[in-house]
């Protein structure tokens, strides 16, 4: 029976889309339909937070 004494730290407000890194990795699709996937991912800069990792 312990005690409750942790206290939630207030946590900062981390952009949702790339979750506090501002980045986020996308994979890269070729064809016209897009469908078919090369394996490949890249990393690109958030667009939600313009790569601050702040929640906009
Ligand atoms: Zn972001």
């Amino acid at each position: 029976m312990a005690a409750r004494t942790g206290k939630k730290p207030p946590a900062p407000a981390k952009c949702p889309a790339c979750n506090g890194t501002g980045q986020t990795t996308e994979t890269v699709r070729v064809g016209a339909r897009k469908k078919q996937e090369t394996g490949h991912k890249q990393t690109v800069m958030c667009l939600d937070c313009l790569g601050t990792g702040a929640k906009p």
